[in-house]
């Protein structure tokens, strides 16, 4: 390009004002405001005069200018926290939010969190009263505690636990218990952060309940059982079982705390349930709301009154404390889990692990006609996929899945998962070899839809 055609183009680029007085751009001065649409002007007329000083022989008319700054506010309005398709087969996906919230549990939000709500006061005495009311009886009855208290995590639960019960003191914990959980939870490092000294007894593989007995002294605080959820040790393995703990801890007055993690109220093969836990006697026990409970995130404490109380008063436990939010969401969660039978069609993580794999073939077979009669540029197949329940719970264990396979045609497979994840919606499927897939288990009803337009939208752009 000669200096003369530059130094036209450049001339042809408008200011940001008369940039502003234009059709089009007026437009969308009405839908994001003047002072977005002023910053993307002048954001896109820098943009475009450094292409044509680069070189590029770009010809600024007003529809080209127009569609630049739309472009540039439909990034800056999106969400970026936006919703996604999830088709890894990955049901409690810690990346994408864990659990799906069930849709009652929305509507429940939707309706107390559109205006004021009863957060904290009393309708009888129109005085303050406490925002656990609204869980913590549903908490009792479903577990069989005699107290309940949420916070913010089940780290914050952890923490909370072992430094309102042992501050100063010691925790014994069994080497083969000492997890990590995925985003820097490691049991040692909390329960040190608890301001708690950590004693760890028996071995990797073998640990006694005389190995508890021994180290406890004066000093002991609190005894800590974590469940190993992401992992499993076997082979040539001893532990005491939960009642022997508790059984112990009675005997010399020391708490004896279980952390879950997963926590399921209903039966996961291999996890622990809360009320089977509850059952032992244990003082205190600890779990997430957002893995296998299938609700939102949050921190779930149940146990003896005397210690929950405690844990209730500790001056930390404002810092951890839940928003109204979360409260909604989980008192509308555990009323669904006051029917039982119901809660594994209604709570989309149950729904998702229980479907049988002949209804997970169905919906692949007519998903992969559906694509077919599209003629995309993909070879179109249904394959076996495997999913896992994921949220580092019962680790190993492989759930068996079906799932849509598109062999690579004009691009590769990982730049066809790349053109999905970054489209409108975002989606995320697998890739093995040079097939992209999509797991039927974890998609959504209506998320065939969500795919296909995409597809389209991207076979139209190669
Ligand atoms: C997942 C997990 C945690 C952490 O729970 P968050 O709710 O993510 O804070 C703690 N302990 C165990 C055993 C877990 O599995």
């Amino acid at each position: 390009m000669d200096e003369e055609r530059r130094r036209d183009l450049l001339s042809r680029l408008v200011q940001v004002d008369g940039a502003l007085r234009q059709p089009a751009i007026t437009a969308l001065v009405a839908r994001y405001g003047r002072a977005a649409v002023t910053e993307a002007v002048r954001e896109s007329l820098q943009s475009l005069r450094e292409k044509i000083l680069a070189g590029a022989d770009v010809e600024v008319t007003e529809q080209l200018l127009a569609d630049v700054v739309a472009a540039s506010l439909d990034r800056v309005f999106s969400p970026s926290l936006c919703r996604v398709v999830n088709a890894t087969g990955i049901i409690i996906h810690t990346g994408l939010g864990r659990a799906v919230i069930p849709r009652e549990c929305l509507d429940a939000l939707e309706e107390a969190a559109s205006g004021y709500c009863l957060l904290e006061m009393s309708r009888e005495s129109g005085k303050r009263s406490h925002r656990m009311e609204h869980v913590e009886e549903l908490l009792t009855r479903i577990t069989g505690a005699e107290a309940a208290h949420v916070v913010n995590n089940d780290a914050a639960a952890v923490m909370l636990a072992l430094g309102t019960l042992a501050p100063e003191k010691e925790a014994i914990c069994s080497r083969a218990e000492q997890v990590e959980i995925g985003g820097s939870f490691r049991l040692p490092e909390i329960i040190t952060a608890s301001g708690v000294k950590l004693v760890d007894v028996g071995t990797t593989n073998r640990t006694y309940i005389s190995d508890y007995e021994n180290a406890i002294n004066e000093n002991t605080g609190v005894i800590i059982k974590a469940h190993t959820s992401n992992y499993r040790i076997i082979g040539y393995v001893a532990r005491p079982r939960l009642e022997e703990l508790v059984e112990v801890g009675r005997r010399h007055g020391v708490p004896v705390v279980y952390d879950i993690g997963s926590g399921a109220f209903v039966g996961f093969s291999g996890e622990p349930i809360v009320q089977d836990a509850v059952a032992t006697g244990v003082d205190v026990v600890s779990f997430s709301g957002d893995k296998l409970l299938g609700g939102t995130q949050s921190g779930i404490i149940v146990g003896k009154k005397e210690h929950v109380y405690r844990i209730k008063k500790n001056p930390l436990a404002r810092a951890v404390r839940v928003g109204k939010m979360t409260l909604v969401l989980l008192e509308a969660l555990l009323k669904i889990y006051l029917d039982p039978d119901s809660a594994g069609e209604r709570i989309p993580a149950l729904a998702m692990h229980r479907t049988p794999l002949e209804d997970v073939a169905r919906r692949a077979r007519s998903f992969a006609r559906r694509i077919k009669r599209e003629k995309l540029p993909w070879s179109v197949e249904v394959v076996e996929s495997v999913s896992e329940l994921g949220g580092g719970s019962t680790p190993g264990e492989e759930i068996p899945s079906m799932a849509v396979a598109l062999a690579a045609g004009p691009v590769t497979a990982d730049e066809l998962a790349r053109e999905l994840r970054t489209g409108k919606p975002c989606i995320f499927p697998y890739t093995r070899g040079n097939h992209v897939l999509f797991d039927l288990r974890t998609m959504l009803p209506g998320d065939e839809n969500l795919v296909i337009a995409s597809l389209k939208q991207i076979a139209a752009s190669v």
